[in-house]
């Protein structure tokens, strides 16, 4: 399988099965949270990176392979910014064509200023965009966009995309600590969210290895002031316990890559998540997959995880580069 995998434990989802329509990693925002790696180049045009056909065809096998209740959502995300797929109205057409299941679409918001994205996700059951801060400085810190997409079209994007869309609208909010869990930031952000009426506010933490080494988590007592803040339509959203399906997969090194290419993982994730094979045979792939190359230990957030080698993590000294000073937000 090359563009589904999954169904994956998803914090909101339930057993989601993804379909990744661009490759790694195609993104318009070089979020400094990312756990895909930097962006290089940012790319922000819009075209069919992979056929529709194809993609519709491995969604069609993998339901097929399924048994119904083992999968609750079918959900486009993946390696960058899946609106990019410039065929995304086809292909979620298509889906709801080929199933019943509920479909959404993780997305960082930032092309819903175009009334053809608007227009393409119209029958989706749930979109989920994000939005980190409540002003446009902080937005260039934390998301640091391609020049296109300024903060203003996001905001208005989120905004002229609710008076139409009669979906699940649910904002995501990833916090960083020291940038915007600030009571400040955090003011900011309501008061964004106020104009853009989402049916939730997911508050997300860092906890996959951030692309840049001086991002940590929110504390505690950020958590709480974030909750307190946005109001009683926010909730944290907990990090998804349970098995990755590989059934998908006959060989072993693919199912890993498929899985740390989209969400590199600590080792004893790895061999706890992958139940299809023995905690033994995800070890002897992992060491014959750094030996080739093609995979990397990245250290993050004080963890060490294993991430595909094309994902690209600076070191400390570069990283520190591009720490924002705190007077500045
Ligand atoms: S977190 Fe999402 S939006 Fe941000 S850079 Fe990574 S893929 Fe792009």
């Amino acid at each position: 399988m090359k563009y589904v995998f999954g169904p994956v434990p998803s914090r909101r989802l339930g057993q989601s099965l993804g379909i990744d329509t661009i490759p790694l990693k195609t993104c318009n925002w070089n979020c400094v949270y990312c756990q895909l790696g930097r962006t290089r180049p940012l790319i922000n045009q819009r075209k069919d990176y992979y056929p529709v056909q194809d993609i519709l065809v491995e969604v069609q096998q993998a339901l097929d392979s399924h048994q119904p209740g083992e999968i609750d959502w079918v959900t486009f995300v993946g390696s960058g910014e899946p609106l990019l797929h410039a065929s995304m109205g086809v292909l979620i057409r298509g889906v709801k064509r080929l199933t019943p299941l509920p479909v959404a679409v993780i997305t960082n918001g930032s092309l819903l200023y175009l009334p053809e994205v608007r227009e393409d996700l119209i029958l989706a059951d749930a979109v989920l965009p994000s939005l980190d801060a409540g002003k446009a400085t902080l937005y260039r810190k934390i998301n640091r966009p391609h020049r296109e997409v300024t903060y203003q079209r996001l905001v208005d994007g989120m905004v002229a995309f609710r008076k139409v869309y009669q979906g699940r609208l649910w904002v995501e909010v990833m916090l960083v600590r020291g940038l915007n869990d600030t009571p400040q930031a955090l003011h900011e952000i309501a008061k964004v969210l106020e104009r853009i009426q989402p049916d939730a506010v997911h508050i997300n933490l860092p906890t996959r290895p951030p692309v840049e080494s001086w991002v940590e988590s929110s504390t505690p007592e950020g958590l709480m002031q974030a909750l307190a803040v946005l109001g009683n339509i926010a909730e944290v959203v907990h990090p998804a316990e349970g098995s990755f399906d590989l059934s998908g997969y006959e060989d072993p090194v693919d199912a890993v890559l498929a899985i740390i290419t989209r969400h590199p993982m600590r080792q004893e994730e790895l061999e706890h998540t992958i139940s299809h094979w023995t905690p033994g045979k995800v070890r002897q792939v992992l060491a014959d997959l750094n030996a080739s190359g093609r995979a990397q230990i990245v250290e993050r957030l004080g963890m060490r995880f294993w991430s595909a080698s094309p994902s690209h993590y600076p070191d400390k000294t570069q990283s520190m580069r591009t720490k924002p000073e705190a007077k500045d937000h």
